[in-house]
């Protein structure tokens, strides 16, 4: 497969580039940048052949079937817009986009395409919660009751420019938030039904930009989830925990994009690690995609994940906003 990099961006360059070229027959034909120094230097230092400023040189390139985006967010929804219209397969990046109008228009494009649009919700690709998923849909700990995730951290000076300045297209819950919000739709296989939450603003972020969150969801059956979110926490171990009527399971340090995290379950027999076999998220995430390119499959997250998880990202957004519980209806 070919592959076009569309945005110059750190995602790619710490994670994607080194997927990709994992995947056998793969190769990244050119990357595409905004700026014509940017995209020089970002190829030159990543051992890419090509760089361009001009979308249209990309996709008029027959060498490119497959198209990696992953610019700053309010660019995903036009870009993935000119992929598909070009026939190009569509990987792109979270959140799929910053409205559900524009999120639904990229699925229709690329349906009507006949190209794949996959996205890069990483989370589901980690072993542990792989794992986590099969203990909880074969009853491991009984009825769920209720879930706890953590996912605090403290933002590297890298990564502290549009996340915590641009209020458009910025701010946690879409940038991180929409990963817990994925990482539960995957292990519970469901969505929520309602969502409340209360953000915090000002000790990293700018302009009301949310740089921390408490989520309270419900989801069918009355499970109660509980989402702590941070960019401004230093010294903690992201987990998740699922409490059900027989027993606990407990993943620890697994909000993570490196292919860590441990899993134990608590019952009534005391406390025991389950073994878990890590492989690398974003290998397997190219894999899945690389696979339903092909024909086989489906990519890890698809583009009806990312709409959920941008819908219901949006109804917590508009609960911290308003201090109202909001009904989340995915479209
Ligand atoms: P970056 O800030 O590194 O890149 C985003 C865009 O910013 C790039 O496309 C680039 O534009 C521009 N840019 C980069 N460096 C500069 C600079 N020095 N001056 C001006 N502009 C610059 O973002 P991330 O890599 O952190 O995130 C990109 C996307 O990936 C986002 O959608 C984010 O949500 C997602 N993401 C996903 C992760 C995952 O694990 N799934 C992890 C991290 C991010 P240009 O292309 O024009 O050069």
């Amino acid at each position: 497969m070919g592959w076009a990099l569309i945005g110059a961006s750190n995602v790619a360059r710490q994670w994607i580039i080194d997927a990709i070229r994992a995947q056998d027959d793969s190769s990244i034909v050119t990357v595409l940048s905004s700026s014509e120094e940017r995209g020089a230097k970002f190829a030159a230092e990543t051992g890419i052949p090509a760089h361009t400023t001009d979308i249209d040189t990309i996709l008029a390139d027959d060498r490119v079937n497959a198209v990696y985006i992953s610019t700053a967010n309010e660019f995903h929804c036009d870009q993935t817009l000119a992929a598909a219209k070009a026939r190009k397969n569509v990987l792109c990046e979270k959140p799929l986009a910053l409205t559900i109008p524009d999120a639904r228009k990229m699925i229709a494009a690329c349906r009507a395409a006949g190209v794949v649009l996959g996205i890069n919700h990483h989370l589901r690709c980690n072993a542990m919660h792989q794992k986590l998923r099969q203990l909880l849909a074969e009853g491991t700990i009984g009825n769920l009751n209720a879930v706890r995730v953590f996912h605090a951290n403290f933002l590297p000076q890298i990564l502290q420019g549009w996340r915590i300045n641009d209020a458009k297209g910025g701010g946690l819950i879409l940038d991180s938030t929409i990963h817990d919000i994925d990482t539960l739709r995957f292990l519970m296989g469901d969505d929520p039904t309602h969502v409340m939450a209360m953000t915090q603003s000002g000790r990293l972020a700018h302009d009301g930009v949310e740089d921390g969150i408490m989520v309270i969801m419900r989801f069918p059956g009355d499970v109660l989830v509980q989402i702590h979110g941070s960019y401004t926490v230093p010294f903690s171990e992201g987990g998740v925990e699922f409490y059900g009527s027989e027993g606990v399971l407990i993943g620890r340090d697994c909000m993570s994009q490196r292919a860590v995290g441990r899993l134990f379950v608590r019952n009534a027999d005391g406390e025991k690690e389950i073994p878990v076999h890590h492989h690398n998220l974003y290998h397997y995430a190219l894999a899945a995609f690389s696979n339903a390119v092909r024909g086989a499959g489906q990519p890890a997250a698809t583009g009806e994940d990312g709409l959920a998880a941008l819908t219901i990202a949006l109804a917590i957004r508009e609960a911290a906003r308003t201090g109202r519980q909001i009904k989340v209806e995915i479209p």
